[in-house]
């Protein structure tokens, strides 16, 4: 491992599974004709991370200026596409570092048409339709289609590169035959209004690819915006048994462990976040202190310890308090303990501050 392997709390990425976990994914959209375009914003495009996921890619896909920003000063080759529908503030920006983006609203394509003119460049979009999720799009397929035939018509600055949706965010909607359907066929109307084919039907992220893998997904649909499911092999509509769930791997140090009791002695308030919380009384416990808190991961409930006999009871700022009284052996301060993370606390550690990271078979 490439890292200062003395400094806590560590997380550690295996590049060599995330490879793998990329490499399995792409080989199943590969046979039914379907394009991967990995999203390394929950990644904090890490360099290490963004290389990897941009080795074989047209396109790496981020949401926010400030990564693609530093993907640049790192030398990331791999042509950058903003999925964030982008801010008039941040046009000219966008337009001189990334090739492509998605877009929802026509004022907007007008000033990214006058950026790219006035920086002599070409700029590829791709038209958000809002397939009921309640996101970004248009809402009424007719203003899609207006609006495309605008973009090939009258700006001449701006390449129509597709179409594509948005879902399992806000509206918590599922990809369905019924939704992919409806997007295929909006690609099919844009194609007869603008008298060619379009290059990318972009049918969503990680929730869709279960769609691919159970057979569903209508051949209309020919590209993924992938994050969690090549980062941490899992997506809300399932977890493939092929990927690997431990990319990365939270590594924290004891700085206490004692026995105490299990129930807060004194009168009841609030905790830190100013919430009212439950205790159970079981008695005196081993207990576990470890130096990485909520401002490093965001939610307790979203690490999982990985050493057996060891329960996670809650989180302040800075640290984690851990049951450990079932934990064989003889635990103290200075051991280090794991954790398996999800995709929520995987996108705050690698955008902490506060947190070493190693990389391993880079
Ligand atoms: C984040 C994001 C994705 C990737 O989502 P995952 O669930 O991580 O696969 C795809 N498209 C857009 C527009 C996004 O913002």
């Amino acid at each position: 491992m490439n890292c200062l392997q003395d400094q806590f709390p560590q997380l550690v990425i295996d590049l060599d599974k995330l490879r793998k976990n990329l490499a399995a994914l792409t080989g199943r959209c590969q046979d039914l004709l379907i394009e991967i375009s990995p999203v390394v914003k929950a990644a904090n495009a890490l360099p290490e991370v963004a290389r990897v996921m941009g080795e074989k890619a047209r396109y790496l896909l981020t949401s926010r200026m400030d990564q693609v920003r530093r993907m640049k000063a790192d030398g990331i080759a791999t042509p950058i596409m903003m999925i964030r529908i982008p801010m008039l503030s941040e046009l000219k920006e966008m337009v001189a570092f990334c090739d492509a983006s998605l877009q929802s609203d026509l004022s907007v394509l007008r000033a990214t048409e006058e950026a790219a003119a006035r920086q002599g460049k070409t700029h590829s979009v791709i038209l958000m339709q809002d397939l009921g999720d309640l996101r970004e799009g248009f809402w009424y397929a007719e203003e899609l289609v207006q609006a495309a035939l605008e973009v090939e018509k009258q700006m001449p600055h701006l390449h129509l590169l597709g179409v594509g949706t948005n879902l399992s965010c806000y509206g918590s909607i599922k990809p369905d035959k019924r939704n992919m359907q409806g997007l295929a066929s909006l690609a099919q109307e844009v194609e007869e209004a603008i008298g060619r084919p379009l290059e990318i039907v972009s049918g969503g992220a990680s929730t869709s690819v279960y769609m691919v893998l159970d057979g569903s997904m209508p051949d209309k649909i020919n590209h993924l915006r992938l994050g969690e499911i090549i980062l941490n092999g899992t997506s809300g509509t399932g977890n493939p048994d092929f990927l690997h769930q431990d990319v990365f791997t939270l590594r924290a140090m004891v700085a206490e462990c004692r026995e105490k009791p299990s129930h807060p002695v004194g009168q009841l308030g609030l905790d830190a976040f100013g919430k009212t919380r439950v205790y159970q009384d079981r008695g005196i416990r081993r207990r576990a202190i470890v130096d990485v808190g909520r401002l490093d991961y965001g939610d307790p409930e979203d690490i999982t310890p990985l050493q057996p006999g060891v329960q996670v009871l809650g989180a302040s700022s800075d640290h984690t308090l851990l049951d450990v009284e079932d934990y064989p052996g003889d635990l103290k301060a200075g051991d280090v303990l794991e954790f398996g993370l999800s995709y929520g606390s995987t996108a705050f550690l690698c955008g902490s501050p506060s947190i070493h990271i190693c990389y391993k078979n880079g």
